[in-house]
């Protein structure tokens, strides 16, 4: 039977961003950007009908898989049993640090909760080495985006300071069932990047303060955050001139480090 028939006798749930690949050198060519080794721990977001899973069950207990949805958990537990880990759960509620060391993730994410399966990944970066994900082009566009572009924004400054994100290939919408309407990307995140963050709470603040008001200059879209906290722009040495696409990553790390000793208790 070939692939895109056998998908036929299921109806993919569109609530779980459920669009099958059915390319298998697309399934390996995102498997070897893993560079998994012989004591690698591989989590899989979504596994879906295992088109990613079928290539990574010989790592057997090595290799464990998030799936949100009953039916496909099952499924695969019944396929291949106890051999690989199969844990029915919102991958959003996971805990990633019952792992004993860290692990290198995979997915080809739903596309609805890309942000917040981010999210969660760089709170607990400090377990994972490694991450490649297949997301929408437009949104993987977003995360390396480089200051001074349209695309430059929350996104890209919160995934650049807590990993090192690469574009790695684009994959059409042909290779999946259904087909979405958008191209997609795939895209590494390697978490071995330093950061002298202090505060991460008040670096989010500042960067969602900054681009709160995208089309103002910095300077208006931080008045209210600073007068709540009772922040003088007097007292930082900063160019509030410019709009929130034009500031560095590096110099939002900054700004937050030289807020954090303005705040009384902050930590
Ligand atoms: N990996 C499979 C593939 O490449 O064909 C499936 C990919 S499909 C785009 C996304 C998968 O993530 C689906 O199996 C869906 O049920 C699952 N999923 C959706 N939301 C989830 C969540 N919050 N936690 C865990 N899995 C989720």
């Amino acid at each position: 039977m070939k692939t895109r028939e056998k998908y036929e006798f299921y109806k993919p749930k569109k609530i779980f961003g459920q669009n099958f690949l059915v390319d298998d050198n697309i399934s390996q060519k995102i498997i070897r950007q893993l560079d998994i080794t012989d004591s690698d721990l591989v989590l899989e977001i979504g596994p879906g009908q295992g088109a990613l899973t079928k290539h990574l069950a010989e790592l057997e207990e090595r290799y464990t898989a998030v799936e949100i949805d009953n039916a496909i958990a099952s499924g695969l537990g019944i396929k291949y049993g106890s051999r690989i880990n199969i844990i029915n759960q919102d991958f959003l509620k996971f805990d990633l640090s019952q792992f004993g060391k860290k692990i290198k993730i995979v997915g080809n994410l739903p596309y609805n909760i890309a942000s917040e399966i981010l999210f969660r990944l760089f709170e607990f970066r400090g377990k994972i080495i490694c991450a490649v994900l297949m997301v929408q082009k437009e949104f993987a566009q977003r995360l390396v985006a480089k200051p001074d572009s349209k695309e430059y924004g929350i996104l890209s400054v919160q995934t650049q300071v807590f990993s090192r994100p690469s574009l790695l290939f684009s994959v059409p919408p042909t290779v999946f069932f259904p087909k979405p309407k958008v191209e997609s990307s795939v895209i590494k995140l390697c978490f071995d990047n330093e950061t002298d963050l202090k505060s991460i709470s008040i670096f989010k603040a500042l960067v969602r303060a900054s681009f709160g008001k995208r089309r103002k200059i910095i300077k208006n879209s931080l008045k209210e955050y600073f007068e709540k906290t009772n922040i003088s722009f007097d007292d930082l040495d900063f160019d509030f001139t410019r709009r929130a696409e034009n500031v560095k990553v590096e110099e939002y790390v900054a700004l937050a480090n030289r807020i954090i000793n303005l705040i009384p208790d902050a930590q």
